[in-house]
């Protein structure tokens, strides 16, 4: 058995890793993939300390700085399956692999991380990272100037909106619904900027390009049937960010409305001995850097109850 088993392999859980193993903790790292969402990143600036980075790259130095690490046990293709908790404090908790394995610890941390939902028209897949952009915090920089589109009328799509019409050229925001949900305020605030324009009852069916780059996209009215072409050369969906947590319903673990895991200021889980970090958890904005801090305050927290809980 572990002492403090992590589940997930992205810059939260390894972290976490880094510091449970520095307490001299024997600890296993769970991950279905290892590097998690950094796979699928193309440049990386803002990372404090590193001015550019890429995806792999980033998940290549993290695998050589744990590997280092005598008292790390990386599992990667490991999927977790279910976690069935301890029955009292200082018990072990269990972790049910698909594979049918069984991997026990005292202290579990959860960061399995989340995936961005997708429209799901030709193009998307083919352009993403080409034009195609799910973080408007990571990638807005690279479309200063440009004409971008912005799926979804939530708040999420209208902060990206928002936050983009100060960066790039021109914004179109196009809602599916015959309105936005977003906070009044922030439709407020959409509708004062001028390089803004908003398209409701309007379905994207498909994302354009050129082969190498996004140079448009497609919508019907959904009013009239119409379809229409917008010239631009990036796309934001901002339809969801979907926590990987549906191995933990029924486990105990309490999740909020979105499924993600509820943590406290400490990476807390309301179960002893459990803590959870990154973008599956209740913490504001995803990020690598706000993940990464948030392991590593989970590592710290699940080391304290190591030191002040007896093993039962
Ligand atoms: P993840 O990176 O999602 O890692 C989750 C880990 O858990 C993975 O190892 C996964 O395989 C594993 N896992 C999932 N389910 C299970 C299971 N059931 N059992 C076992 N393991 C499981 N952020 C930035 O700060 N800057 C950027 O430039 C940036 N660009 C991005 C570009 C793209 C295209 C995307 C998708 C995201 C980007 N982000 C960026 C966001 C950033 O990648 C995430 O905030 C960060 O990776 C979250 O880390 P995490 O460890 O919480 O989760």
């Amino acid at each position: 058995p572990f002492e403090v088993l992590v589940v997930g392999g992205g810059p939260g859980g390894v972290a976490a890793s880094i510091y449970t193993a520095r307490k001299g903790f024997r600890t296993g790292i769970a991950a279905e993939r290892f590097g998690g969402q950094l796979n699928d990143t193309l440049g990386i600036e803002n990372l404090p300390g590193t001015e550019y980075t890429e995806g792999p790259k980033l998940t290549a130095d993290l695998e050589r700085q744990v590997k280092a690490q005598e008292t790390i046990d990386v599992m990667n293709l490991a999927k977790a399956a279910k976690l069935v908790p301890a029955s009292r404090p200082g018990g072990m908790h269990e972790l049910h692999l698909e594979n049918g394995g069984v991997l026990k610890a005292r202290s579990m941390i959860l960061a399995t991380g989340a995936r961005w939902r997708a429209l799901g028209v030709p193009g998307e897949a083919d352009y993403r990272n080409k034009g195609v952009a799910y973080c408007p915090h990571c990638d807005g920089p690279l479309f200063k100037g440009k004409r971008v589109a912005v799926i979804g009328g939530g708040n999420s799509g209208v902060e990206a909106a928002i936050d983009l019409a100060g960066i790039v050229g021109h914004v179109t925001l196009i809602e599916f619904d015959t309105q936005l949900r977003a906070d009044q305020v922030l439709q407020d605030k959409l509708r004062s900027m001028a390089n803004v324009e908003v398209l409701v009852n309007a379905q994207t069916t498909e994302i354009t390009g050129d082969g190498n780059r996004v140079n448009g996209l497609v919508y019907k009215d959904r009013d009239s049937g119409d379809e229409h072409t917008v010239e631009l050369e990036g796309v934001f969906v901002q339809i969801g960010l979907v926590p990987n947590t549906e191995w933990l319903t029924d486990s105990g673990v309490e999740l909020s409305k979105h499924g993600e895991v509820v943590v406290d200021s400490k990476g807390a889980t309301n179960l002893p001995g459990i803590f959870a970090a990154g973008d599956c958890t209740t913490v504001p904005y995803k990020q690598i850097v706000v993940a990464m801090g948030a392991g590593s305050k989970a590592a710290l927290s699940a080391f304290d109850y190591l030191i002040r809980t007896e093993a039962a």
